[in-house]
């Protein structure tokens, strides 16, 4: 559901490549607990050769979440005028966070304004890199697992964020 004044030319993609038209980077993989968690920047930066640089050499998505204007019916997941795949991952993997984390682009991202804060609830799971739709099925990480795994991963993050 769209919110009123906002058009679907100026939604923004939260999966976006590095090549991806006026790509962005707005959250940084952290690998350091079980599961790897985007931590959101306060505000997308341009996916620059330098900032592109500092992946040395690894593939861009492991290391960042890019954003860039949604492609509409140009991407091959998009379908009846809305985004596949934020409904298709609150169907296939469980919440990764209890409350909405802070986000620079939600007021204006694809997956906020089709599911609000579900689409936010599995967002910071998603390394874009990883998974990929194979027929109807979700294939990576997370595949498979049930909703009871989410107080140990909400554990390790709330150890992460301690650590900092
Ligand atoms: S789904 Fe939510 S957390 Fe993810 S990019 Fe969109 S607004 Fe941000």
């Amino acid at each position: 559901m769209l919110q009123a004044g906002i058009v679907n030319d100026s939604l923004l993609c939260p999966s976006a490549r590095a090549d991806s038209p006026h790509s962005a980077v707005f959250g940084i993989v952290d690998n350091r607990g079980v599961f790897p968690i985007i931590r959101y920047l306060e505000r997308p930066v341009p996916a620059t050769a330098e900032i592109l640089a500092l992946t040395e050499g690894e593939d861009p998505s492991q290391v960042f979440r890019f954003t860039s204007p949604c492609q509409n019916g140009r991407c091959g997941h998009f379908r009846d005028g809305e985004c596949g795949l934020p409904r298709f991952l609150q169907n296939h993997i469980p919440a990764s966070e209890t409350k909405p984390v802070p986000c620079a682009i939600r007021s204006t991202c694809r997956w906020f304004h089709q599911l609000s804060f579900d689409a936010c609830a599995r967002c910071s799971a998603i390394v874009t890199s990883e998974y990929a739709i194979v027929g109807d099925q979700l294939s990576g990480p997370l595949e498979g697992q049930a909703p009871p795994e989410l107080p140990s991963r909400s554990e390790t993050v709330s150890n992460l964020i301690k650590e900092e």
